[in-house]
């Protein structure tokens, strides 16, 4: 074996799936946060420990830790190197040394190698794969040291190299090689001898490390273009770099093979998120079907090896299961880096990584299994014990064999030398135009796909936009066909949007003709980014990658005027901004690009919504007046309905991916049509929670009386409405206390019983009403340590409603306790939004008029309680008479009888039906429509119209024939009155 291992570390058994941990630096912008790292390594073991909780720490021990955290220091190159003796740090080379050189070794060795990264986005997976500048990854490495070890080896050996390069998304196959976009990828077809393997994808012959740095740089720059004009996020793909090695031995008539699979897995954090609790739509989850699928994989691996019986792995639920369903199935030697941010925001995610990764270590293969692909034919014909003539034709033809494939081998590299060359010529090409003129650069969410597209703006003026007539063409979305224009005037440039497109500069909107310096800023459409780079004579040393996507949207998000004072100054302990914050923060800059995202697609799929990022108890506090958990939320407007939805971060982010899916259809130009249940942009409607109000309870303990008039506050802390509420301390029976009752110690309280009355009377301003006065609001509160919270009824269409709303509680013998949460806590006063959906505007309405019934029954109460009033005074009158003319008023007397007995009867008869009413409402309330049944659904509605309407009609003769008689009844009256002698 030729190879020239360095360290006896490498690959230090056959026989098991290595796993190997790697902490990164901060960020920029964890160090800007102040963030602390969670990770520490001693001696083989990997410890972290939880911020919130920092006495639990959890431990893990790998086969290989890399503390890549701290103790480095940049060289003149800009590698990163360990600083001084006593540092632990290990950089791209110690990992090479350790895990690429055991790639290299079973390469030469004939055997099969995976190496995957895992861990969530921006943990530096492609830092270890790939690499960064001069800090190069596994994989050119590997490449590179392949070749160099080629060039030294004898003649009589024949060696060939091929290279492929794809990419997962979304289970669709991209090559990543090849220019020619296949709709909906390429296929992953199975063969009895290869197993899964995909099919059409390009696999180069090379025969210099040169060439493979041409074509990695070419598939990344395929895969940038795909993911800006696709709309699709490089977090959510994987990456499979395949090598395949073949060794022909001349003389020997031997041929070793060994297929090098480097894997660099879509971010890990979708896993959870895909989960997206609660939402309707959660097929989001094939976000991550090949990251799943691989976790179950790996779970079931792990059964095995732990001796429980498992009947089926599940290598075919996915394509990146296909396709390493050799390397898994222990046809190849695997390791796994799992890469982890060493910050304290990020500790969830990091431990599910250490979790996973911990889940790959009790996975041990049979060493027998991991096959020496060696295939010789003279031993296969001498163990077909062969006569000397029929071997002696063997050869022959076998050395025909060999010839034919060293000339299309020859042939094959020509053609790819060819093709290489072309674009060899074009790098030139750009190189000399960098020199000349300025240009634009593009900056992905990705650093790793950053920098490599370059737009030229050359002397005069240039249209940019989607459409191919422009002198640049530029995809994504929010791109119109004519987007904007570029002057270049003696090498001073200047950008002009059209008409209404939206551009960016260093986080400002802008409308007119702008001038640009050089590393200006520029965004266009919803997200697109770049970098203006001036002329060469305005270059300074500055190191462009400070200008990455956090950068772009950390600047947008401060000219917004958003920044981490704004989400409060709660600071922990050590005066560093309480991590929770930061995290909100962080969510918040990352969510905005996504969101402006949603809304292009929105408008463009004519959804008419509106997306808003929110922070949810931005000023809210709790009972007891601590601040409440912050949390980043998108608010939804329906922009005809004015229907309002709030969807929590993960129901964001999963709708966010359907979103993409169904644009990218529309994109495809097919059919978009969705129907109601299946839209990403579609939801039944729901309560809003408007704002709350803190009323405090102290002056209940000294049993005073509480009459509020206060400000219910949203999550901002503005003004929603104003509250008038009253709590007053009562006796049991509902006798309300006076100034006589007060107390001077609550502690007299202890043990007895406490009454007192929440009167909740009426909203003022409410501004849910104000924007749209079909709305309804209901208040909900919850008193101490009772189950639920309660509610006022529903009242709709008023920006001031009446509640009127009294509930008396009692607390049969007032504990410590009880006494303290009186003294110290607030009843919290919930401002609940109603909206309604057609045919809730129907039963709204109808509860409206139902509510207008009880009132005017209360009116005719009162004429009740007037006449009743009048009576007596009538009858008094009337005893008086009855001395003077005793035949006149015995007639008198019988009337007034008859006509209270007429009016009773009126009444019962209302009553009655307003039961019927109450019956009919009731069942209306409670009358479902049917899950997923079109054909049910569509009876339903009709049954529900139908009952709709007798429920009205009914409603309606019941009013009318109470209104009736009653008039009759007064008519009658009068007369009666009119005709008094
Ligand atoms: P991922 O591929 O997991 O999304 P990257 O590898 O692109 O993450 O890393 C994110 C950022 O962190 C990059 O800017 C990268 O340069 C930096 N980074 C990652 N790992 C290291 C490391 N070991 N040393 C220095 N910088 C690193
Ligand atoms: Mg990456």
């Amino acid at each position: 074996y030729p190879g020239k291992s360095k360290s006896n570390k490498s690959m230090p058994s056959l026989d098991s799936v290595k796993v190997a941990v790697r902490v990164r630096p901060f960020s920029q912008r964890e160090k800007d946060a102040g963030s602390r790292c969670v990770i520490s390594m001693n001696s083989g073991s990997t410890s972290i420990y939880d911020p919130k909780n920092p006495s639990h720490v959890k431990t893990f021990t790998f086969d290989l830790a890399y503390w890549s955290h701290s103790g480095f220091e940049k060289d003149k190159d800009g590698t990163l190197v360990s600083a001084g003796s006593n540092s632990r740090y290990s950089g791209q080379s110690e990992v090479f040394r350790d895990l690429g050189q055991g790639v290299l070794d079973s390469a030469w060795q004939g055997y099969n190698a995976t190496l995957l990264a895992y861990g969530q986005t921006g943990s530096g997976k492609s830092y270890s794969m790939i690499g960064y500048g001069a800090n190069r990854g596994i994989i050119p490495v590997v490449c590179e040291e392949l070749f160099e070890v080629i060039q030294n080896q004898e003649k009589n050996k024949q060696h060939q190299v091929t290279f492929s390069m794809l990419e997962i998304y979304n289970e669709q196959v991209i090559d990543l090689l090849s220019k020619a976009k296949k709709p909906g990828g390429l296929k992953v077809r199975e063969d009895q001898q290869q197993g899964f393997y995909v099919d059409g994808l390009k696999l180069v012959p090379c025969d210099s490390y040169a060439q493979i740095e041409r074509l990695m740089e070419q598939g990344t720059k395929i895969r940038t273009t795909a993911s800006t004009s696709m709309n699709a996020t490089s977090s959510r793909s994987h990456m499979v770099i395949t090598i395949q090695f073949k060794q022909i031995f001349l003389e020997e008539d031997l041929t070793k093979q060994s297929i090098i699979n480097l894997v660099d897995l879509a971010g890990s954090e979708r896993q959870k998120s895909s989960g997206s609790e609660g939402d309707r739509l959660r097929e989001g989850t094939r976000v991550n079907l090949s990251l799943t699928t691989l976790g179950n994989v790996i779970s079931a691996l792990a059964d095995v090896a732990m001796g429980k019986k498992v009947i089926h792995i599940p290598y075919r639920d996915s394509v990146l299961t296909k396709l390493l369903q050799s390397a898994l199935g222990g046809n190849s030697r695997t390791i796994m880096i799992a890469a982890v941010s060493p910050a304290d925001i990020c500790y969830e995610e990091t431990l599910s990584t250490l979790r996973y990764a911990e889940r790959y270590l009790h996975i041990v293969f049979m060493s027998c299994k991991i096959c020496n692909n060696c295939i010789s034919l003279c031993m296969l014909s001498l163990s077909l014990s062969l006569l000397p003539e029929e071997l002696r034709c063997l050869l022959a033809e076998n050395e025909l064999r060999i010839q034919t494939i060293q000339v299309t081998w020859e042939y094959q590299l020509e053609e790819a030398r060819k093709e290489w060359e072309q674009q060899y010529a074009a790098i030139t090409q750009e190189r000399r135009m960098m020199a000349t003129f300025p240009y634009l650069v593009n900056i992905n969410e990705d650093p790793q796909l950053s920098g490599v597209l370059k737009y030229f703006i050359q002397d005069g003026s240039c249209d940019v936009g989607q459409s191919s007539s422009n002198a640049i063409t530029l995809r994504g979305l929010g791109i119109l066909d004519k987007h904007a224009a570029f002057t270049n005037i003696g090498g001073k440039v200047a950008i002009t949007p059209w008409d209404k497109c939206k551009v960016i500069v260093n986080g400002v909107p802008i409308a007119v003709k702008t001038k640009l310096q050089h590393l200006d800023r520029i965004i266009l459409g919803s997200n697109n980014a770049y970098l203006f780079i001036g002329l060469p004579a305005e270059h300074t040393n500055e190191d462009l990658t400070r200008y990455d996507y956090d950068f772009v949207h950390s600047e947008l998000a401060a000219a917004e005027g958003f920044s981490v004072d704004k989400l409060g100054t709660a600071k922990s302990k050590d005066g560093k901004p309480d991590p929770s914050v930061l995290a909100v923060f962080h969510d918040y800059i990352k969510l905005m690009p996504l969101v402006a995202e949603a809304n292009q697609m929105s408008e463009e799929l004519k959804k008419d919504l509106r997306l808003e990022l929110k922070v949810k108890n931005l000023a809210s506090s709790d009972s007891r007046g601590y601040d409440l958990q912050k949390e980043v939320i998108v608010k939804v407007t329906h922009n005809v309905t004015n229907q309002v939805w709030v969807w929590s971060k993960a129901k964001f982010t999963n709708r966010k991916f359907l979103m993409e899916e169904l644009y990218q259809r529309f994109l495809d130009g097919e059919d978009v049509h969705i129907d109601q249940d299946n839209d990403p942009f579609w939801d039944p409607v729901e309560v809003i929670h408007l704002g709350s109000a803190h009323i405090w309870l102290q002056s209940l303990a000294y049993c005073m009386k509480l009459e509020e008039q206060t400000d219910l506050l949203n999550s901002d802390g503005k003004e929603e409405a104003i509250i008038l509420i009253n709590i007053v301390p009562c006796s049991s029976n509902g006798r309300t206390f006076g100034e006589e009752d007060m107390i001077i110690d609550p502690l007299e309280l202890l043990g007895k019983r406490i009454d007192f009355q929440i009167h909740i009377l009426q909203c003022l301003g409410v501004k849910w009403l104000k924007e749209v006065s079909e709305r309804g609001i209901q208040i909900g509160y919850r008193v101490y340590d009772l189950p639920r919270s309660l509610y006022t009824k529903p009242v709709w269409k008023n920006m001031n409603p009446k509640m009127e709303e009294t509930v008396q509680f009692s607390a049969l013998s007032a504990s410590h306790e009880f006494l303290t949460y009186l003294q110290k806590n607030a009843l919290i006063v919930d401002l609940w939004g109603l909206q309604g959906s057609d045919t809730d505007n129907q039963i709204s309405e109808l509860y409206q008029k139902l509510l207008k019934l009880e009132e005017e029954t209360e009116l005719l109460r009162d004429i009740n309680r007037a006449l009743r009033e009048e009576n007596v005074l009538l009858k008094d009158t009337l005893k008086k008479c009855e001395i003077r003319n005793h035949e006149k008023t015995g007639q008198m007397c019988n009337y007034r009888t008859s006509c209270d007995a007429e009016f009773a009867k009126a009444l019962k008869a209302f009553y009655q039906n307003m039961n019927m009413v109450r019956g009919q409402f009731l069942k209306l309330k409670h009358y479902r429509p049917p899950e997923d049944n079109l054909k049910l659904l569509r009876l339903y509605t009709e049954r529900q119209s139908h009952m709709l309407k007798d429920f009205g009609e009914q409603l309606d003769s019941s009013i009318c024939k109470l209104k009736n008689d009653v008039a009759l009844i007064v008519k009658k009256k009068r007369e009666s009155l009119a005709n008094k002698p």
